[in-house]
């Protein structure tokens, strides 16, 4: 049986590493650990997290305990960081795992305190927030921790964080303004644990915002995956992925005639491409009337709306012999980036990444 794929994913694993390390040298002297949550921003934690293992990573970060769980046999020996931390009752989990609960809260403090003691330590994070106002202690939390820390004196304390919120604007007062909430966490905390814990504050841009910001470890993810972490300026990373889609089939229309749902007119008399992918594959809607599609390194723009399977484009200003039934169009690639196309559906470029459905062939290239 032959199964011709419609639209193929291409995950570059090289890229992915060489931005691990390009992220290094930026970063120094932070070690530079991987945010692989969200099955790695969408292209595959079980490729991408063995990769960067193997590249130098110790310290990877996930969402939610299930995640983690899946990649602890991938990544045996890596410490494995649970950002939302036990939710209450999966403690066992974590310790049957090996996993580092982010503690967020006080009631989680005081019950992770309850699963350590002196012959089974129990490494944790603490999560201080400095103005997401999202998971971490706020600042009354810190006060009363550290009038009462009695729970958190029980914790093998293994890392203390916070998370920057703004950072992919250098010129933010946010970024200062949090920076010395940190410090000033830190410098309350510190005196209470028996052992310095590593001190992590910033994710991909904030590596950009200077040396300060660095501390002990750095908790990278979009940058990683090839995302402009200096949207001011040109982006340093490579890409890491590429969409292609095949065209399915080809139609010449006239001026004013109908165009998929909603029957939108042409403008003009042209040739229509329809490619085989839709907002089903993480093509979204929005980009009805404003996406685009590459071929030969020509703008064929998307007419009318996103369906959920199939889009169709003009390739009217196409050689016609690039536009044949089967051929090849770029989505994401050499002409447009997750981050371009981004702009265009009113949305980032973690999202982007994060909706690219689970129907396409994927084809990871190897890290060598
Ligand atoms: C997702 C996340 C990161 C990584 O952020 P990027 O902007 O993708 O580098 C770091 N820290 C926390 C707490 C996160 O949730």
């Amino acid at each position: 049986m032959t199964v011709q794929p419609t639209a193929e994913l291409t995950i570059d694993l090289g890229a992915l590493v060489a931005n691990y390390r390009l992220l290094q040298r930026h970063g120094k002297p932070a070690r530079v650990g991987a945010g692989v949550k969200a099955n790695s921003y969408g292209l595959g934690a079980d490729r991408a997290a063995p990769a960067l293992a193997k590249a130098g990573c110790k310290e990877f970060f996930v969402a939610v305990l299930s995640e983690a769980i899946a990649l602890r046999p991938l990544i045996p020996d890596a410490d494995i960081y649970v950002l939302s931390g036990p939710i209450g009752g999966d403690e066992p989990e974590f310790i049957e795992h090996r996993l580092i609960p982010v503690l967020n809260s006080l009631p989680q403090i005081e019950t992770w305190s309850r699963w350590c003691d002196d012959d089974a330590p129990a490494p944790a994070a603490i999560h201080i927030d400095t103005g997401m106002s999202r998971l971490g202690l706020s600042p009354a939390d810190l006060d009363h921790l550290i009038a009462d820390p009695k729970a958190l004196k029980l914790i093998p304390v293994q890392l203390l964080m916070s998370h920057l919120s703004v950072s992919e604007e250098v010129e933010h007062p946010e970024n200062p303004g949090q920076l010395k909430r940190y410090k000033q966490a830190v410098d309350r905390l510190l005196p209470l644990l028996p052992a310095r814990p590593i001190l992590s504050f910033a994710n991909s841009s904030g590596i950009f915002l200077g040396r300060d910001y660095a501390f002990d470890l750095v908790r990278t993810g979009a940058a990683l995956y090839g995302l402009n972490p200096t949207p001011a300026a040109p982006n340093p990373m490579r890409q890491v992925v590429g969409l292609k889609a095949r065209i399915l089939q080809l139609r010449q229309i006239d001026a004013h005639q109908t165009v998929g749902y909603g029957a939108h007119r042409s403008t003009r008399a042209t040739s229509l491409a329809t490619l085989g992918l839709g907002y089903a594959d993480g093509v979204f809607r929005a980009l009805s009337h404003v996406g685009a599609a590459f071929v030969g390194g020509i703008r064929a723009p998307f007419v009318g709306r996103v369906s959920m399977d199939l889009i169709t484009i003009d390739v009217g200003d196409v050689p016609a012999h690039l536009v044949q039934p089967g051929a090849w169009v770029e989505i994401l690639g050499a002409h447009q980036s997750a981050d371009d196309l981004a702009v265009l559906a009113g949305t980032n470029g973690y999202e982007v990444l994060t909706a690219l459905g689970a129907r396409y062939q994927r084809r990871y290239l190897p890290a060598g």
